[in-house]
């Protein structure tokens, strides 16, 4: 029987219906919450939802491991093919399950490209660089912030993989974010939706754009950054809780000196400054090709290469 948080203790009914209205329907989204979270959600006392935050936390198995332990489930992380074998290769094997992959570069670098080849690619067999096992079909989430989602693009995608091109949409659930609200809030609904769904790969592209758009210039730099920081410590938190990948896109200018007015573009232009993950620059090359550079990536070597964006899709 699945577990559902009316098996904690602390939990009546009550509680628990206040709980799942405010985003906290599932033993994974109480793990991770804060007392404070819970209490301003459920209107209870602080020791009882922190004793439901242990308790959860129990069932779940999060506690002190070893580092042999940490060695173990780090083998155990999956990667996503990108369908290059020099991108993949530069990734570490792809992209991977309980990390944050950035890519950020100029318009036309091939960040929504690469978006859409993962969500294809996301629903291959396991032997074929994908996450399905048998016929428990790994889905993918593609939160949409400007528009530039293409369905035409995915059938043709999965059509060159000779994937059957309407079930692999109907494997992606895709959700324009209107606002950087709305964009958070899509992610909170997603700790329902991804371990119900069978969600392994959650794409937000662009995650900067609206919150640029809503706290422009150097004034509103710190609350900008503020915001921007919670929502990819939730999409942190997402990506650890449910093994699940995260890719996120970053739009930056390939003239930094356009846009000295951003300090962001002075720190080499990408956003995970604190969070853990994997940060990739992509490059403009000639004609359809593209270069790919990994940047301070915690457990990969720095280092470039190259791939084409072609009709099919990301090759070599
Ligand atoms: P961005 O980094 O702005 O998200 P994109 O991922 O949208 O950039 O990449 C856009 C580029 O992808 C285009 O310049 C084009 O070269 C290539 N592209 C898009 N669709 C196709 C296609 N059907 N066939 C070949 N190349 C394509």
């Amino acid at each position: 029987r699945a577990r559902s948080i009316s098996d904690l203790p602390g939990v009546g009914p009550t509680t628990a219906s206040k709980l799942v209205e405010a985003g906290y329907g599932t033993i994974e989204a109480i793990a991770v919450a804060t007392p404070e979270e819970l209490v301003a959600a459920a209107g209870i006392p602080l020791s009882t939802a922190q004793k439901i935050i242990k308790a959860a936390r129990q069932l779940l198995d999060i506690r002190f491991k070893t580092a042999k332990e940490v060695k173990e489930e780090r083998m155990h992380l999956r990667k996503i093919t990108t369908g290059s074998s020099n991108l993949d290769e530069l990734l570490g094997g792809g992209v991977e399950t309980k990390t944050i992959t950035e890519f950020f570069g100029e318009f036309g670098s091939g960040k929504s490209q690469i978006s859409h080849q993962l969500s294809v690619n996301v629903q291959l067999p396991a032997d074929q660089g994908g996450l399905t096992e048998g016929d428990k079909i790994a889905k993918a989430v593609y939160i949409d912030t400007e528009g530039t989602f293409r369905w035409e693009r995915i059938e043709q995608m999965a059509r060159c993989l000779g994937m059957d091109p309407e079930l692999v949409m109907e494997n992606i659930y895709y959700m324009r974010a209107v606002n950087s609200d709305h964009q958070m809030a899509v992610v909170e609904e997603l700790f329902e939706l991804v371990p119900k769904e069978n969600v392994k790969l959650v794409v937000v592209d662009s995650v900067t754009s609206h919150f640029r758009a809503e706290y422009p210039g150097r004034e509103n730099l710190a609350l900008r950054q503020q915001k921007l920081n919670k929502h990819l410590h939730q999409l942190g938190r997402l990506a650890e809780v449910f093994n699940v990948a995260v890719v996120i896109t970053n739009q930056v200018m390939a003239r930094p000196d356009v846009f000295y007015g951003d300090p962001t573009q002075a720190v080499g232009g990408h956003v995970l400054y604190h969070a853990p993950g994997v940060r990739v620059q992509l490059k403009k090359s000639r004609g359809n090709k593209r270069i790919a550079r990994m940047v301070d990536a915690p457990h990969l070597p720095e280092g470039e290469t190259v791939f084409a964006i072609t009709e099919c899709g990301i090759r070599d």
